[in-house]
């Protein structure tokens, strides 16, 4: 008697746990559709930025200041502010979120930094001119670029990870060297080649982005703050 009595109390808070969870479920506000992500997630493998600076005011941190080499030989920083963050991207209603270092098609590309390999696109298919059109009217009728056309556009591209939540991508790349994700990279290894994947009609050049956390350096500056600020990522 005893035993069906216990039986009896678990069966009863199992229902009561039941119920309570339910009517949790029912209080919550029904959620909204996911908008689509206007950033290129880094992946969750990726160092985690420390909380103390997980804010915006990393565009331009002084901690990156003279930490990088310029990753393409004989090309200065650029200075015209279309090749730098911030500049507006017509063609697919959305920003600019690199620096570009125009250069010959096959020029080497190097590691700015070391780090560790966190993508390499070794078997690399390029979308055709009538999917990029697709993608690039559906950003024009979004007023954005959506996170999976920016990684498109970007082409070939290879990702460091320099740890503290910072992350260089080099895009745009004709090939990329035997790497594997994972491995250790010293600062001027050579990673690949210029190209003009992704984006034909940008000309050849490489397309290279300082991501802090979820934002990409230089955001929210323009002018003369701008060009100082991406002329000190490197190392003189
Ligand atoms: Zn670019």
């Amino acid at each position: 008697m005893r035993i069906l009595a216990a039986i009896a109390l678990v069966a009863l808070f199992g229902a009561a746990a039941v119920a309570m969870s339910a009517a949790r479920e029912d209080a919550r506000p029904p959620a909204a559709a996911p908008a689509a992500p206007r950033y290129t997630p880094i992946p969750p493998s990726a160092t985690h930025l420390p909380d103390l600076i997980a804010d915006r005011q990393v565009r331009h941190d002084a901690r990156l200041f003279g930490r990088f080499v310029v990753p393409v030989d004989d090309v200065g920083v650029p200075d015209d502010p279309d090749l730098l963050p911030g500049a507006p991207r017509d063609y697919r209603a959305g920003i600019h979120e690199g620096i570009d270092f125009p250069a010959p098609p096959g020029t080497p590309v190097h590691a700015a930094a070391d780090g560790v390999v966190l993508r390499v696109d070794t078997s690399f298919l390029d979308w055709t001119r009538e999917q990029q059109e697709i993608a690039l009217y559906e950003a024009l009728q979004l007023g954005y670029t959506p996170a999976a056309t920016l990684d498109r556009v970007r082409g070939r591209q290879v990702w460091i990870d320099h740890g503290g939540g910072v992350v260089t991508r080099y895009a745009h790349l004709s090939a990329v060297e035997t790497l594997a994700v994972g491995q250790k990279i010293a600062a001027g290894t050579l990673i690949g080649a210029v190209g003009s994947s992704g984006y034909p009609q940008g000309g050849p050049h490489l397309h290279f982005e300082v991501r802090v956390g979820d934002d990409f350096y230089g955001d929210g500056l323009a002018g003369d703050p701008l060009i100082r600020a991406c002329a000190r990522l490197f190392a003189t």
